[in-house]
């Protein structure tokens, strides 16, 4: 059946278009984007009144943790959950993140194998609701995750270790692997400069993963792993916070393969947190004060050279919990000086390149993943944040959230 969102202003993925429109959906797609004037001529077709709201893309999430447990519903003190209850929380957070408008998630990393694919073909079979999913396993670092059951494949070290573990993710029908290059201040403090692959690694990472279809996403914080997950054809480079002006050029040489998430929301988020007396946050505060600080200039910067650079920020911590993921585009406004449109640009339209997959525009033939929202987020993007607000949540043409009568 077809669907009428009739009566709406439209933010395309680009830009506000000029004055109302209709737009029509049949099957999974838009059929057409209409002037709000010929909608009676679209006979038996669903109608939803827009009634002068703003119709947008579904929002990309980039750097999607959803086996990270706490969300808006429910905070977990403990990182690891015991396998079944890290299925429910994992299937939750995949419904929580689709009910606050993200109809598209890419994963940076799972904490348990197989359950991200597993998760995508439900979602796709219609079991779950949630996000489309770019699906990931474990984060690989050489040594392994302190407190991860990892298993041989998922450490090791060696160009064929690497191999093998491409290949297994290959035969597990994983999207996108998660090389840890770069060590993590705020989990241990002095570590980000330290460079956990060597360069026969990830060039063996980098062309496993071309044979094989797969993408790699990347932590990487300094020039040598910045540099080292281009070499390897990184899709993604999540924070790159102390990138050098060589860095910068070596990324903007490979802007149009490669994208940058420099992950704001979980600096800002623990910059913000007042966590109980036993639990020290110091040196989390500290590397996030830090790399806000050197992300102010390095964002905008390579902004304007061209890079295409999304929202998305390391939620499903207890003081960052899935389904608070809008703030970034609040974050960038103010941190990073973009304008509310540039802001659900990244969010929509970017992020769309980023899955590779007709979604994040409003435009014919393309697939009808659409929020209803109540206000205009093209002067206010903070409004996104408020899941009231957004009246309609369509995934592939079909209602996840519809408006209220
Ligand atoms: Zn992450």
């Amino acid at each position: 059946m077809a669907t009428l969102i009739r009566n709406v202003r439209i933010f395309d993925g680009e830009g506000l278009l000029e004055g109302e429109h209709s737009v029509l959906i049949e099957g999974d797609r838009i059929a057409s984007v209409l002037p709000a004037t010929s909608q009676g001529e679209v006979a038996g077709a669903y109608v939803i009144e827009g009634a002068g709201r703003t119709l947008m893309p579904g929002m990309v999430e980039a750097h999607a943790h959803l086996t990270w447990g706490s969300s808006v519903e429910k905070i977990y003190h403990q990182f690891i959950l015991p396998a079944d209850e890290l299925k429910i929380a994992t299937w939750r957070n995949a419904r929580v993140l689709l009910d606050h408008g993200f109809t598209s998630a890419y994963s940076a990393g799972a904490l348990g194998d197989g359950i991200e694919v597993d998760l995508a073909r439900a979602i796709e079979a219609g079991e779950t609701p949630g996000p489309r999913l770019i699906p990931s396993t474990l984060e690989r670092s050489p040594e392994g995750a302190e407190g991860v059951e990892t298993g041989d494949v998922f450490n090791g070290r060696g160009p064929d270790a690497i191999r093998n573990f491409v290949s297994y993710c290959k035969d597990q029908g994983i999207g996108s692997i998660k090389l840890v290059v770069s060590g993590e201040d705020a989990l241990k403090p002095g570590t980000a400069k330290d460079v956990l692959y060597t360069d026969e690694e990830m060039a063996a990472a980098g062309e496993a993963a071309r044979e094989a279809g797969l993408w790699i996403a990347t932590h990487a914080y300094y020039p040598k792993a910045i540099d080292l997950a281009l070499k390897a054809g990184a899709r993604i480079i999540y924070h790159a916070s102390y990138a050098n002006e060589a860095a910068a050029d070596a990324m903007i040489a490979a802007k149009d393969a490669t994208f940058y998430a420099p992950s704001p929301g979980v600096s800002i988020a623990a910059l913000e947190a007042t966590p109980p007396p036993h639990i020290d946050m110091s040196h989390m505060k500290a590397s996030a004060a830090e790399r806000m600080e050197l992300e102010a200039k390095l964002v905008p910067a390579l902004k304007a050279r061209g890079m295409r650079i999304l929202i998305g920020g390391d939620y499903g911590f207890p003081f960052n919990p899935i389904g608070r993921n809008a703030r970034d585009l609040q974050i960038f406004v103010d941190h990073f000086g973009y304008s509310p449109v540039e802001a659900l640009k990244a969010a929509t339209a970017l992020g769309g390149e980023l899955m590779g997959l007709d979604v994040g525009r409003v435009k014919e033939g393309w697939l009808a993943d659409l929020l209803l929202v109540d206000g205009d987020p093209t002067q206010d993007v903070s409004i996104l944040q408020d899941k009231a607000r957004i009246a309609m949540i369509m995934k592939g043409g079909v209602l996840h959230k519809a408006p209220a009568a």
